[in-house]
């Protein structure tokens, strides 16, 4: 690792007067050492205190949010819609024509209208917000000395940062140690090929893309390791300064909301047109008066364009997002909502997924020896044991080695906490694979301040999923030198010539290691081999040239990760819901197949990624579907399974959390990145995060977005109907030459309130029983099937004839016309409620929904509906804006008895439209 000289300032938590923090350096053209002292940093970082006084001077790492439009603004762009301008021309007309008291009804809903609109909107970013908020990074920094993780909210200029591959850099860095770093900055640059770093000065006028030395915030490491000196932070940083705030969540709008409006733009033109023929008709054929023609047109626009659903339609996408994240899957991108309900095979990880990523070592297998290790946790108490009996671990020299080496090359640490947890008050900073070696070597006996005391680490290759080793490069006493290697146990026996056993080292019997390895695989156990070799004392640096061969193998410890009980469970429901899971795992492909029985799967043999690279395209697609369990696989074989499984029309969820995995998680349909042991370059590459890690959190995500889905459907299905049923109404009153039934104003009214009241509450409808039971949706089918349109016709004729029957009956028997018009518009509302119970399930009948009385939602929504009917019907102010006239007690039984009537009529429709669709699946099904 190339280092800069050390520095020659004081130690940590000194409060430097007069460190340069505020001063705008060209911090690239300053020596790395000469940045440290004039930033005040000392070795073991800032002290917190200081840390604490410069974040009280520069304020928070965080860039100034994009101003948003203010409220008004807000307000006002609601009225950018074109059946808002319709109506606003409709009143003007109206008040040209002397009609104030209906132009005035117009503005009032109009305004109405753009004020619920406004609400929703302002919830649904308020949804979105609060996710975004969920994304926030961390960063990994010394401070006092120590390691930590902060908040990069938390980070002050003069914070020492340590960057890995996969994280994003949290704020602008001085690089002032750097191995083999590469970092991305097409955020910043729009450069895609990663940059080169180094700690060498640059000149001071260099461009962006030039100053090797500098990392920017929000650009990507994309290999290597570094540490850097924060030198600005917040809206101080590159990217704060071109102010472009890359948003983790993209504003509201998925494919579907996007066709849904431009399915609503041609509807709104076809209905203008068709009221404007409407028009025609009845001032040429019917001889109707200009005005009330002219006023009739305004009402069949209103009553059949659905200007409600586009707002129910965001607000449910909103809610589902929400719910997701309740249950720990963070969309990041919205589309992924959608696409969840239709994915059809999900990809995932095995380590930390599927199993509980608690990590302990069961078993340590020497040349000599089998011991097994009792304990749990990363708590380090528990005994050695060989064939059932306690045995004191020191008496073996070699399995001392390999603890030693297990514990020196490692980057984990046990902490002792206060207060008790599961694991007994020990937690794991870090990586569980290490955690638990750490732990293995502390249960014999080892300290870890005396062995990195005696055998100090001089450089380091970071583990990675493609090379499958750590190692490690360590100074001694007498000068002698070491490398220390640990990793997949195949690849580490090629590297060996020798193995260790009491009598001193001998040739390596790889066929016997194999063997071993077979044994503990097969229990399930996660296996690692740690092998060590003799450094000249001039070596400096590790290289992988080092350690890829000549190594003396040490032997093989098995580590145990139980399956998540829960995950057991999400597995299974994914099966009864036609979804395929496929486990994808570097690990072994014994240990794969042993856990991946734990979870039902694994019918056919287990493939590991040599066996995927031997076969052509179309056998790589034939194993792609049939095989459930891939082991030793890299990340690109992650990619080449992706397209495989696309190729056949499947539609893919796919896990990750390594830098490397962002070309799968990108190309999968649902990319999903793992919130804890992710990176950030995983996250960003993703559609979702999961908070938990948790396999189970996918399959509820899957069914979350099942119901957004459906829900959406029901909306549509709930709103359409009762457009079309009005605005037919008005059409055959002209066409048959009798006074309207309802009257323009009215149908605003109704509209208004069942688009606000009743299609809102499908909105919180909770999935049906049967969402995981159902095969996924097809991926290119449209929200209106064939089914659909059927069910919107039948249900439109279903709420017309009452409301138009009763009107003339009622004008035939010499009521009022005020009276005939105020049960009509009430039989359409009462139609509706009855319908809105009706629309809670799809296909299913009602009473097998959840809760026959309905949710909350839905209860509440019918009963302000009623209020606001009653009021309506009953209030003398109401009817003199309305035209309405109070109604009696039969009336209202009268219109129940309707009601009743037309759910018990869709109740039966769907239980025979399931009927045929059931047929007609067993028929494909015989036939296929
Ligand atoms: P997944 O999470 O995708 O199920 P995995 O995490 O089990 O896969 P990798 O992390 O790629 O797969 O690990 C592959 C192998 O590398 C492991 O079986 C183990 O032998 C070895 N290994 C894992 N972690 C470390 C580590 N920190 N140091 C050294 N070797 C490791």
């Amino acid at each position: 690792m190339t280092v800069m000289g050390r520095p020659a300032t004081a130690g940590i938590g000194d409060d430097r007067e007069g460190a340069d923090t505020d001063v705008d350096v060209s911090w690239h053209a300053v020596d790395a050492s000469e940045a440290l002292v004039r930033l005040g940093t000392g070795e073991g970082g800032l002290g917190g205190r200081e840390a604490a006084v410069r974040l009280a001077r520069h304020g928070p790492n965080r860039l100034t949010p994009p101003a948003r439009r203010g409220p008004l603004a807000r307000f006002l762009a609601q009225f950018n819609n074109i059946l808002i301008l319709v109506l606003v021309a409709a009143a003007i007309v109206s008040a040209a024509l002397g009609e104030v008291v209906d132009a005035a009804v117009i503005v009032g809903v109009v305004v109405i209208n753009a004020l619920i609109g406004f609400i929703q909107e302002g919830k649904a970013e308020q949804a979105l917000n609060a996710i975004r908020d969920m994304l926030s990074l961390n960063a990994t920094v010394i401070r006092d000395g120590e390691r930590a993780t902060i908040p990069a909210e938390d980070l002050v200029p003069g914070d020492l940062v340590l960057l890995c591959s996969g994280d994003k850099v949290p704020a602008d860095l001085r690089l002032i140690a750097v191995r083999n770093l590469q970092i991305q900055e097409s955020a910043l640059t729009g450069e895609s090929v990663p940059v080169v770093k180094s700690i060498e000065p640059v000149a001071a006028d260099s461009s962006l893309g030039d100053r090797t030395p500098s990392a920017f915030s929000g650009t990507l490491v994309t290999v290597g390791q570094g540490t850097g000196l924060v030198i600005g932070t917040g809206d101080g940083t590159e990217i704060g300064r071109i102010s472009t705030l890359i948003a983790g969540v993209e504003t509201l709008t998925t494919p579907l909301l996007a066709q849904m409006a431009t399915f609503g733009r041609w509807l709104t033109f076809g209905i203008l047109a068709l009221a404007a023929l409407a028009f025609a008709v009845g001032v040429w054929l019917r001889s109707f008066a200009v005005t009330e023609m002219f006023m009739a047109a305004v009402g069949i626009a209103v009553a059949a364009i659905p200007e409600g659903l586009p707002a129910v339609m965001t607000i449910t996408m909103a809610i589902g997002v929400t719910r997701m994240a309740r249950r720990n899957a963070i969309i990041r991108r919205l589309p992924a909502v959608e696409t969840l309900g239709a994915v059809s095979v999900i990809c995932s990880d095995k380590t930390g997924t599927l199993t509980r990523n608690e990590l302990t070592v069961r078993d340590v297998m020497t040349a000599d020896g089998a011991y097994e290790v009792d304990g749990t946790g990363y708590e380090p108490v528990g005994s050695f044991k060989v064939s059932g009996a306690v045995t004191n671990p020191t008496d073996d020299p070699v399995l001392m080695d390999l603890a030693r080496a297990a514990l020196l090359c490692n980057d984990a640490a046990i902490l002792k906490q206060d207060g008790l947890n599961q694991d007994g008050g020990w937690r794991l900073e870090g990586d569980p694979t290490d955690g638990a070696l750490v732990t293995l070597a502390l249960k014999a006996g080892l300290d870890r301040g005396t062995e990195n005391h005696a055998a100090p680490r001089l450089d380091v290759i970071p583990f990675e999923s493609d090379h499958k080793f750590m190692a490690t490069l360590h100074g001694g006493a007498d000068g002698a030198r070491r490398f220390l290697v640990k990793g997949a146990p195949e690849r580490v026996i090629e590297m060996s010539a020798l193995e260790r056993r009491g009598n001193g080292d001998a040739p390596i019997d790889a066929a016997e290691w194999h063997r071993r390895i077979e044994t503990m695989a097969t229990r399930g156990q996660r296996v690692l081999a740690i092998a060590e070799r003799a450094a000249t004392p001039d070596q400096s640096t590790l290289g992988f040239e080092d350690v890829t061969s000549g190594l003396i193998l040490l032997g093989l410890v098995g580590l145990i990760d139980p399956p998540r009980q829960e995950a057991i469970e999400a597995v299974r429901d994914c099966a009864a819901a036609g979804i395929q899971v496929k486990m994808i795992t570097g690990d072994h492909a014994l240990t794969a197949g042993a856990i991946g029985s734990a979870f039902g799967l694994g019918g056919g043999p287990v493939l590991t990624g040599r066996d995927l690279d031997r076969l052509d395209d179309g056998e790589f697609r034939e194993a792609a579907l049939a095989t459930d369990i891939f082991a030793r696989t890299t990340p690109e074989h992650k990619l080449r399974l992706v397209e495989a499984l696309q190729s056949t029309g499947a539609t893919i969820a796919m896990t990750g959390d390594g830098v490397n995995d962002a070309p799968a998680l990108k190309r999968a349909d649902v990319g999903i990145a793992m919130g804890n042991k992710g990176t950030e370059a995983a996250k960003e590459a993703a559609a979702m995060v999961l908070a938990d890690d948790n396999f189970a959190s996918i399959a509820r995500a899957v069914a979350e977005g099942r119901t957004v889905y459906d829900n959406l459907r029901k909306t549509v299905l709930f709103l359409l109907p009762t457009n079309a049923a009005q605005a037919l109404i008005i059409l055959v009153a002209i066409v048959a030459g009798t006074a309207l039934p309802i009257t323009p104003v009215q149908i605003l009214w109704v509209n208004m309130i069942s688009a606000v009241t009743l299609g809102l509450a499908l909105a919180f409808e909770p999935g049906e029983r049967d969402i995981m039971r159902r095969p996924p949706r097809p991926p290119r089918e449209g929200i209106l099937t064939g089914y659909m349109v059927w069910r919107i016709l039948f249900v439109m004729v279903l709420l017309m004839v009452p409301a138009f029957g009763l009107f003339l009956w009622l004008e035939a028997s010499g009521a009022p016309l005020e009276q005939a018009r105020t049960v009509a518009v009430n039989s359409l509302v009462v139609g509706e409620i009855f319908y809105l119970w009706n629309a809670r399930a799809i296909m299913n009948p009602v009473i097998s929904a959840d809760g026959i009385l309905g949710s909350r939602p839905v209860l509440i929504s019918i009963a302000l509906c009623l209020v606001l009917q009653l009021a309506f019907t009953y209030l003398p102010p109401m009817q003199r804006l309305f035209g309405t006239a109070a109604i009696d007690a039969d009336d209202w039984a009268i219109l129940a008895g309707f009601g009743l009537a037309t759910f018990l009529v869709v109740e039966a429709e769907k239980a025979v439209a399931s009927r045929i669709r059931r047929r007609g699946i067993e028929r494909r099904l015989r036939k296929a």
